[in-house]
């Protein structure tokens, strides 16, 4: 009987256990719900986007993984927060506004140029089916990576390497998002773009960008201007600016 009584009062402390840290992991993957959905309200909503996939993937990204810890804190805030390298992540309404604009479904299959975080990537990946993303930091790249699979995404393809080329083995590509800016738009994503497809990208010095969107139409980019921005510049192998 005594025996008994032990074995049940184990497997009551068993259970309050088991609840105890499932209660401390579902807080802590939680922390930053309510932040998510105000920023997502205000920042994003409210500044006038409207795709529905979008907002959803907004919501489900937890931005604040994907910066430094001692950033963690500001990762709700509408701005653009350093990841190291030199490098940034943009700012929430940024990303939302590129998505958006390349009117993504489901089956699409979409390139990015410059992984950085891989935030971008995982809001693709919420959206589409096939995502294939090129950074050409190897630290970046591989930390992005390490995120990335730890989210348990499975349809994102990472590579290292030099963007500006794109990724001819898995062209041509729906949809293409550049996330730094060259001078010119790349003659070789141009190429991997689809008949009917979208690229957003930046173009422009280190000063002044225009955020452009093109649409391949008959084999020509019928070109169109977004907004003003600021983008990190898109590099080459040696360092120097496309
Ligand atoms: N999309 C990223 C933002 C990254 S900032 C995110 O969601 O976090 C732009 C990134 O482009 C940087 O990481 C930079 O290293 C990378 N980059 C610059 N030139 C590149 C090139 N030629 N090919 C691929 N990536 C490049």
């Amino acid at each position: 009987m005594k025996s008994f009584k032990s074995l049940i009062s184990i497997i009551l402390i068993m259970i309050s256990v088991s609840f105890l840290s499932f209660n401390i992991v579902k807080n802590d993957s939680d922390k930053y719900e309510k932040v998510r959905q105000r920023m997502v309200r205000n920042q994003i909503v409210a500044k006038g986007v409207k795709d529905q996939k979008v907002i959803q993937a907004m919501l489900n990204v937890q931005r604040h993984l994907f910066v430094p810890k001692n950033y963690e804190r500001m990762a709700y805030e509408d701005r653009p927060l350093s990841i190291g390298e030199g490098q940034t992540i943009s700012q929430p309404y940024i990303v939302a506004l590129m998505t958006e604009t390349l009117d993504l479904k489901k089956e699409m299959k979409v390139l990015e140029i410059g992984t950085g975080s891989g935030y971008q990537a995982a809001i693709l990946a919420e959206i589409v089916d096939h995502v294939y993303s090129i950074e050409i930091i190897e630290s970046l790249g591989l930390r992005a990576k390490k995120l990335l699979e730890s989210l348990d995404y499975k349809n994102i393809n990472l590579k290292i390497g030099d963007g500006y080329k794109g990724w001819k083995e898995n062209a041509p590509f729906d949809a293409i998002i550049v996330t730094c800016a060259p001078t010119n738009i790349p003659k070789p994503l141009e190429e991997q773009l689809k008949e009917g497809g979208k690229m957003i990208i930046p173009l422009g010095g280190s000063i002044t960008q225009k955020l452009v969107l093109f649409e391949k139409k008959n084999g020509k980019l019928i070109k169109k201007i977004v907004a003003p921005v600021r983008f990190v510049p898109m590099i080459r192998d040696d360092g120097k600016h496309y």
